[in-house]
């Protein structure tokens, strides 16, 4: 509004269109001037009136009220001066003192009326009148203004007016009972004076001859509560028109106020207290927008800043900028979500200049609030810088200074770059310091910040059921559920079994992975990762005797005729079944390996058989053939198509051994039983497959050896038990010391040669606004995950003061939380809210429009995303 090339357009839609920052407040100086003393801002100059009824109209006035005059009175100026009066102190301030102000002073005094009013409600000692308990409404007056020798004319015309509008104004400008006064700080009057506008008003020649009108949003002069007894009859004599020389404010009505005209007031009446209170509508998944929004709109400093006077430091040749288009568009945006009895906002035009700055917000897609919240810190502090000409600074080398030293200057050639209000309230800095692994080179430097991004650690634990398969003289499966670490790898897990199921010392496990009946693949490396193993998976661990490598390890698949009608035709074929069973054992010749299997098999023997089928396995050691009754559509017990096509092997057999691959899942050549396996066969591990006949499915109760839980089977009712962690431990992973990725190679300007270097972050210097961003979403090559882990942040006492590697004595390192951005759901999808601290224990979920109280014990969720601290100093 300082801005001089604005006035000439100001002024010419003084008319009727008024932008909504252009507008021009009428409010009681008292109320103004409070605000004011307690958070005072630039000096701005003020122009003072006395206020004399208008001789011409008061006689028409005194004839009939019935006639319904316009009202007119002159502001004649009076000498005296903003700072004179301010010296004088609150002499000569009355209740019938009023000021003009600019739509920013008056956000930022009415923002400061609903904090101190809030502070008050919580016990805390600020006093509180009546007086400030003022209904905010939207009162809109249109007044012409002529501009006489030395004072200005000022008539307030029924016709201008809606009815009830002019009816306040008679209340509030009814001049004849007491003196009153008009301070105008908006510089609203002061161009009525000026020649050039004078030109400008002979240029207009739309407008009427001698009179501008001036569009006036009365705020704070409504009826005050006290009265609200006295209301039914003070509004019937009001209407009588036999009491309209009541005093301006502290009396009257406050009901059925019709709504006036102006439309950014579009919400009822409502308390100073509810600022700020003012939903976004979602657009179209545009929660993640509206909840780094939120954060943002309740950041203590920034809000001020936006309500202000933040156009003069728009920066419109930055380069780096957007011309002050998202310094404007969030500014105007902010002004509506603090606007009083605001309804929620639709913030269409700022989604528009974010998708053409940032075009991967563009469309309806999901995106993340921290990503939207990175670009807008961004964009704001270049569009705010006041940094005209960046100067160029070349980074000095350390030497051997002292690290203060050296970060003192990395800052201020930081600040001689970067000055803006972001800067000033959210940057702060950090020491990296990168160690070279192989001439040990150290280097140091020192980088601003806007937000730490925290790594979640997984100190957490999860818990995984194994199936254990003890095949000695009497095979055994049993399962087990242990802890591990979820971050722990398999030698953990390891671990953690060999104490489950007690194993012996003489006994090692062999872990595999079990998919669709064959073993897929084992877990053998220690060092993997358990988060290769997923929740679904299935496990088996083979408790094995050591001290038998020369006697290979066999692994049995088993495989049993499937048939299945295809097109009406029934249809036969191999599938396997059962868990894998495995042993050690000297195999030299095929009948070995039967034998083995047949042992292996004793446990599931269906009891009550006749006594000959169990003689068949005492003489399966030399070779396993039945005595097979031949079916009509059967050879063998085995269907006509298999026993075609197998027509050239032996379908007596009540097994048939096959070698095979890994995974079991090509069939190589038959193991006969009198021949001897090849030496080329018997590797360490010799996988089998076996066919069973129809008659051995019957004769085995192969359901105990076929169901295999999976690793974690998640309940239906909730989730696996939440992790929790604590923010101070995501911290410290955020700052140990790590070697940097093979894709994030350092120059070392010891040995000239990129190196994985080890790097160390410290905090070093943090800003009064911290934000926290909690790194939830995990985008390797191949998976994105999300982490739902629960941090456990603290509310009230963030102290950060052991985690600095500096401390200048000065600053407070303790901070306390005012906003979180929420996400739910899973990655991708989901949705985002806010919850936003408001005065005392008082926090507020925004949910897109809607908002609403929360406890704050309710709080602190496994959906915290983005946490916003400020600083809290110590006393
Ligand atoms: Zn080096």
């Amino acid at each position: 509004m300082d801005n001089p090339s604005e006035d000439s357009s100001q002024q010419q839609q003084t008319e009727s269109s008024v932008k909504d920052d252009q507008r021009v407040y009428f409010v009681p100086y008292r109320w103004w001037k409070e605000a004011q003393d307690s958070a005072p801002s630039d000096g701005k100059s003020a122009t003072l009136y006395a206020v004399a009824s208008a001789p011409s109209y008061g006689a028409m006035k005194l004839i009939n009220n019935i006639f319904s005059p316009d009202i007119a009175f002159n502001l004649r100026r009076e000498e005296e001066s903003l700072s004179q009066s301010q010296e004088n102190g609150e002499v000569g301030v009355s209740g019938r003192d009023y000021a003009l102000v600019p739509g920013d002073m008056w956000l930022q005094a009415l923002k400061w009326h609903s904090n101190s009013k809030a502070a008050a409600k919580n016990g805390k000692s600020f006093s509180v009148t009546d007086e400030d308990i003022a209904d905010v409404y939207p009162l809109q007056l249109r007044l012409s203004v002529s501009r006489e020798t030395s004072s200005l004319g000022v008539r307030i015309s029924k016709k201008d007016n809606t009815v009830e509008c002019f009816r306040r104004a008679y209340r509030i400008f009814s001049v004849d009972t007491e003196p009153s006064r008009i301070w105008d700080l908006s510089g609203q009057t002061a161009l009525f004076f000026s020649n050039e506008s004078n030109d400008m008003i002979k240029d207009s020649q739309k407008q009427s001859e001698q009179d501008l009108l001036l569009e006036l949003q009365v705020y704070g002069l409504s009826d005050s509560v006290k009265n609200k007894a006295k209301k039914d009859e003070m509004s019937v004599s009001y209407l009588n028109g036999s009491s309209l020389l009541m005093n301006g404010s502290g009396s009257g009505i406050t009901s059925n106020l019709t709504r006036s005209s102006s439309s950014s007031f579009s919400g009822g009446s409502c308390e100073a207290g509810t600022l700020g209170l003012t939903g976004l509508q979602n657009l179209g998944n545009t929660c993640f927008m509206n909840s780094a929004l939120q954060c943002l709109a309740h950041t203590p400093k920034l809000v001020d800043y936006f309500l202000g006077d933040y156009k003069r430091e728009i920066n419109h040749d930055n380069p780096l900028g957007m011309k002050g288009e998202i310094a404007s568009g969030f500014g105007d945006l902010l002004k509506k979500l603090w606007a009083p009895g605001a309804s929620p906002v639709a913030p269409k035009t700022f989604k528009v200049k974010l998708s053409h700055f940032a075009p991967q917000f563009s469309g309806f897609n999901q995106h993340d609030s921290q990503e939207v919240l990175a670009f807008l810190l961004d964009g704001l502090h270049e569009d705010l810088n006041r940094v005209k000409d960046k100067p160029y600074v070349e980074a000095k080398d350390g030497d051997d200074r002292p690290d203060e030293e050296i970060a003192d200057e990395y800052w201020h050639y930081h600040l001689a770059r970067n000055d803006s209000i972001i800067v000033d309230v959210c940057q702060g800095q950090y020491r990296s310091t990168l160690v070279c692994p192989v001439c040990k080179k150290v280097s140091i430097m020192f980088d601003p910040f806007m937000y730490l991004s925290l790594p979640l650690p997984s100190t957490s634990m999860r818990s995984m059921t194994l199936t254990v398969i003890e095949s000695g003289s009497d095979l055994q499966i049993s399962t087990f559920t242990i802890t591990v670490p979820k971050d722990g790898k398999l030698e953990d897990l390891i671990r953690a079994l060999s104490i489950a199921c007690s194993l012996e010392s003489d006994e090692t496990l062999l872990v595999a992975e079990i998919y669709n009946n064959r073993i897929i693949r084992y877990l053998e490396e220690p060092c993997d990762s358990l988060s290769l193993i997923r929740d679904g998976d299935r496990l088996v661990a083979y408790r094995l005797r050591k001290g038998t490598e020369e006697a290979p390890l066999v692994m049995f698949t088993h495989q049993q005729i499937d048939e299945h009608y295809i097109y009406g035709k029934l249809t036969s074929n191999w599938k396997a079944f059962g868990i894998p069973l495995a042993a050690h054992g000297r195999v030299l010749k095929g009948s070995d390996v039967c034998s083995l299997y047949l042992q292996l098999l004793v446990p599931f023997l269906v009891q009550n058989r006749a006594q000959t089928d169990e003689h068949n396995f005492d003489r399966s050691s030399s070779e396993v053939r039945t005595e097979m009754e031949p079916d009509d559509k059967r050879v063998n017990g085995f269907p006509a198509s298999i026993a075609e096509e197998n027509a050239a092997e032996h379908l007596d057999m009540e097994f048939q051994f096959y070698l095979s691959d890994d995974k079991a899942i090509t069939k190589g050549a038959e193991i006969v039983m009198n021949e001897p396996l090849k030496s080329t066969d018997i590797p360490g591990r010799l996988n089998v497959l076996v066919n069973w006949s129809p008659k051995m499915v019957e004769k085995y109760n192969t359901s105990l050896f076929s169901s295999l839980p999976e690793v974690f089977k998640s309940g239906f009712f909730g989730k696996r038990p939440q992790d929790s962690v604590s923010l101070y431990k995501c911290l410290e992973a955020f700052l140990k010391e790590e070697p940097l990725g093979p894709e994030d190679m350092w120059f070392c300007p010891g040995c000239k040669e990129h190196r994985q270097a080890t790097k160390k972050l410290d905090l070093w210097r943090l800003p009064e606004i911290l934000v926290i961003h909690l790194k939830r979403f995990s985008y390797s090559r191949f998976i994105k995950n999300k982490l739902e882990t629960y941090v456990d942040f603290p509310t009230h006492d963030l102290d950060l003061s052991s985690y600095m590697a500096y401390k200048d004595g000065k600053s407070s390192y303790r901070y306390m939380l005012y906003a979180i951005s929420n996400h739910y759901g899973s990655m991708g999808g989901g949705h985002y809210t806010a919850f936003v601290h408001q005065g005392a224990d008082r926090w507020y979920d925004f949910d897109d429009s809607h908002v609403s109280p929360i406890n704050k014990d309710k709080i602190k969720t496994s959906a915290a995303y983005v946490l916003f601290y400020r600083r809290v100093e110590e006393t």
